[in-house]
């Protein structure tokens, strides 16, 4: 009459935590990073709380504090003083990544230093590479972001993440790497990035707005989850070391899928998802820390093997708890 299996026998306090299939390590989370250039303080984002865009003289002391804090992994992005139609700061041998990189391995080698890979930060019209007759061509950019990826390897990084969706960027990024002697410089590839709209406090916090159109022709339409898995898939093939999925929590069917090619891959949990926790919490709807734990849990229990949060310090805060 009554049920012989019980779900619930291994839900009791003793044994609940013996069955957690999913835990989170403090090495899955990396921390994005704004470097401004113009900036002599910090700088906070009104859209981000919490967050703030560093001078380049905060990369010294926040590279020590942060390892010290737990923080194993950082991505770097970078707002120039100056940009141009060719983004040339992006690639400047003291442009202000290759100087907040350099900077932050001198005084902290143990912390793994990413740099973003794209030039929509550098660019004045905002596009991620080089715009003729109102159109991005692709493969005129591809030569602009192997000089990025050279000059960001030059300059220290341990891994370089591009994030301009080109056709083709995986495998002439790897070319340039390999061809100036950093064939030990592993790639993390955006493979799939979806045009979304949760990007929208991450432009305050880079400047990165467009001065035409938007990205919808290098973008992913989010409704797409085969086309999704064909992009990662052939960066994979390209030679990408790590996939990327991103934003996170929206799109955990496709961080399964992707899961499935059998590369490590990281989701970005992004600005406009941190930034509703955020607001939630700050209307006391709800519990800041259990939904931010579950939304991280949530994304490792879809495949991801790092996790790039804004909230990477509040979760090492709370993981020792
Ligand atoms: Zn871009």
């Amino acid at each position: 009459m009554y049920p012989k299996t019980r779900m619930r026998r291994l839900r009791r306090d003793i044994l609940r935590p013996i069955f957690t299939e999913t835990r989170l390590s403090p090495e899955a989370f990396c921390l994005p990073l704004f470097f401004d250039e113009a900036a002599k303080e910090e700088v906070p984002i009104s859209s981000m709380p919490g967050q703030v865009r560093y001078p380049l003289s905060a990369a010294e002391p926040l590279a020590k504090t942060l390892y010290a804090e737990g923080v194993r992994s950082v991505i770097l992005f970078g707002i120039p003083r100056e940009k141009d139609a060719c983004a040339t700061q992006a690639f400047a041998e003291d442009g202000v990544i290759q100087r907040a990189v350099s900077a932050m391995k001198a005084a902290e080698p143990r912390l793994v230093v990413i740099t973003d890979l794209c030039a929509c930060e550098y660019t004045s019209h905002g596009h991620c590479g080089i715009i003729r007759e109102g159109e991005l061509d692709n493969d005129e950019s591809l030569l602009l972001m192997q000089k990025i990826a050279v000059s960001q390897a030059k300059a220290g990084a341990d891994m370089v993440a591009p994030s301009c969706m080109l056709d083709g960027m995986v495998s002439a990024i790897r070319e340039a790497l390999d061809y100036e002697g950093f064939s030990n410089i592993p790639i993390m590839s955006y493979s799939t990035k979806f045009a979304s709209s949760l990007y929208g406090p991450f432009r305050e916090a880079a400047d990165s707005g467009f001065s035409f159109g938007d990205r919808q022709s290098y973008q992913m339409n989010p409704a797409n989850a085969r086309e999704a898995f064909r992009e990662s898939e052939l960066d994979a093939e390209e030679g990408a070391d790590i996939l990327m999925v991103k934003p996170a929590t929206f799109y955990l069917d496709v961080l399964a899928d992707i899961h499935s090619l059998g590369l490590p891959v990281a989701a970005y949990h992004v600005s406009g998802e941190y930034a509703m926790i955020k607001a939630a919490a700050a209307n006391g709807w709800i519990d800041e820390k259990k939904v931010v734990m579950e939304a991280m849990t949530s994304i490792k229990r879809a495949g991801a093997d790092l996790i790039i949060t804004y909230y990477t310090r509040d979760i090492l805060r709370w993981l020792n708890e």
